[in-house]
């Protein structure tokens, strides 16, 4: 979509600092971390939140978080999923993404 700050990321128009890569997503990390480990996973279609998405893409999307935490090294110590959703969600980037918080224990409730 254009004019999709993720969807221009995904297509390679403007760098990131990727972790993870396949055909359907692409995870890389938050320019503006929050913890130690700060990843955005979003699925290369765009959908504008989790509410657009399909149930398969969410579905893959969870496989590949533990892939992710696995080469981290956050699956055992644990980390934290979020996805902000519309206004009182404070979503900004309106193209579905899950961020990957880890590497300190996370604090709640978030600021
Ligand atoms: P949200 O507030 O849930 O929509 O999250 C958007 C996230 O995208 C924020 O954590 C930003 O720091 C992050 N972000 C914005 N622009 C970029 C970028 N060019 N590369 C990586 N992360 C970004
Ligand atoms: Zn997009």
């Amino acid at each position: 979509m254009e004019n999709c700050l993720f969807c221009r990321i995904a297509a390679g128009e403007i760098p990131s600092s990727k972790v993870y890569e396949d055909d359907r997503v692409l995870a890389f990390r938050d320019i503006d971390p929050q913890a130690p480990v700060h990843v955005l996973l979003i699925p290369k279609q765009h959908y504008a939140n989790i509410l657009e998405a399909d149930g398969d893409t969410v579905a893959y999307m969870q496989q590949i978080i533990r892939k992710i935490a696995e080469e981290l090294g956050i699956a055992e110590s644990g980390f934290r999923v979020v996805i902000n959703t519309g206004e009182d969600g404070q979503q900004t980037v309106k193209h579905l993404h899950m961020h990957i918080l880890g590497g300190r224990s996370m604090q709640w409730p978030p600021g």
